[in-house]
């Protein structure tokens, strides 16, 4: 088991498995200018299989999520979910995208043993794509969207960043949009892990504001809050159900103390937090040919030290060097 010194246990792997990505979101990327990993120093897609294997054989790993950078562009992707769906335990198997190129992949994903995913969308609206992303591919991610319902990769999960004087106003229409399609929606308050360093609290679009906004045109109900287990998502029934809609407020809400993450990065390191200042190595141990016994004790003492929190709300909070592309959402 991967147990910390306060008594959570990390079950849920966040693989990522490129830094790269097809779009330029502002909250992640700046416009240009962001130095890639070198080829070298990315696991191959043995190397991953295997760091997965020993997560889920020795470690109590029961969940896989494949995510970046954008994972799409991982031309060994679907060969990564069939080695991960042939491990026993079996995990669940997820991947978090922006569905750029899933027109053509969702097929194969859901064959190789994908079982659920995530599409990111923040905007129905072309020009504020653009805005956001940089890259005119709104009409790509929607068919995404929809060959991943057809593809029977169901409930398609939808996560929705708000950016203020941006796509604020969008909140209403983003649930109609979902609601009218059977995908479940998430809002993510927007966290400090942007490249350019240029996350403001004022700036943030809060869990608050996003349930006033949702509030203004849908009747929301909470649900009980001992239901929430380890999700990071506070669930509302809308108008009465059976749909949902999600709100993560990791920054005015955080949900640090039931965390049941950890994350391996494209590169070879085990960070226990999003927000860790620190990575454990397996990379070098890994080509050094240590054995799975020796990378599953490093594994758990990297995990045994995480702190209580993220401490984005602490003065002497720093913003870790890595953005959320290169550390893997
Ligand atoms: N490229 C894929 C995508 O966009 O879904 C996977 C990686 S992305 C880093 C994973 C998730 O993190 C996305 O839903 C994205 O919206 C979210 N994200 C990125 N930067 C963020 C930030 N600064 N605050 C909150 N969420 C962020
Ligand atoms: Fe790319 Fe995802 Fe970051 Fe947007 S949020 S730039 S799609 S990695």
């Amino acid at each position: 088991m991967l147990t910390d010194s306060f008594g959570r246990v990390a079950t849920d792997l966040r693989v990522s498995l490129t830094d790269r990505c097809s779009l330029r979101c502002s909250y992640c990327m700046p416009a240009d200018g962001l130095d890639w990993l070198p080829g070298p120093a990315l696991l191959t897609d043995g190397e991953v299989t295997r760091l997965i294997s020993v997560a889920v054989r020795r470690l109590g790993i029961t969940e896989v999520r494949f995510t970046g950078g954008e994972p799409l562009l991982r031309r060994g992707l679907p060969g990564l979910v069939a080695a991960t769906a042939a491990l026993d335990p079996r995990p669940e198997i997820s991947l978090t995208t922006n569905g750029i190129g899933l027109a053509r992949l969702a097929g194969p994903l859901q064959a190789a043993g994908l079982d659920r995913l995530n599409v990111s969308l923040d905007t129905l609206s072309r020009e504020t794509f653009v805005t956001l992303a940089r890259r005119d591919r709104l009409p790509d991610v929607l068919a995404g969207l929809a060959a991943a319902a057809a593809a029977g990769l169901t409930p398609v999960k939808v996560n929705a960043v708000l950016l203020r004087g941006i796509n604020d106003h969008e909140a209403p229409a983003l649930l109609r949009f979902c609601l009218d399609r059977g995908y479940q929606l998430r809002f993510i308050e927007q966290m400090p892990l942007d490249a350019q360093h240029g996350w403001r609290r004022a700036d943030m679009v809060t869990a608050d504001e996003i349930l006033a906004s949702l509030s203004a045109e849908f009747t929301l109900t909470a649900d009980d809050p001992g239901l929430r287990g380890s999700a990071p998502a506070e669930r509302f029934l809308v108008a009465g159900g059976p749909a949902h809609v999600g709100v993560i407020g990791s920054v005015t809400r955080p949900f640090c103390g039931s965390c049941d993450r950890v994350r391996l990065t494209a590169d070879g390191q085990i960070r226990n937090c999003l927000f860790a200042t620190a990575e454990t190595d397996l990379r070098t141990p890994l080509r050094a040919g240590a054995s799975d016994d020796d990378l599953a004790a490093l594994w758990r003492r990297a995990v045994a030290v995480k702190l209580p929190g993220h401490g984005i709300n602490d003065p002497g909070f720093l913003q870790p060097a890595r953005p959320m592309s290169a550390i893997g959402g």
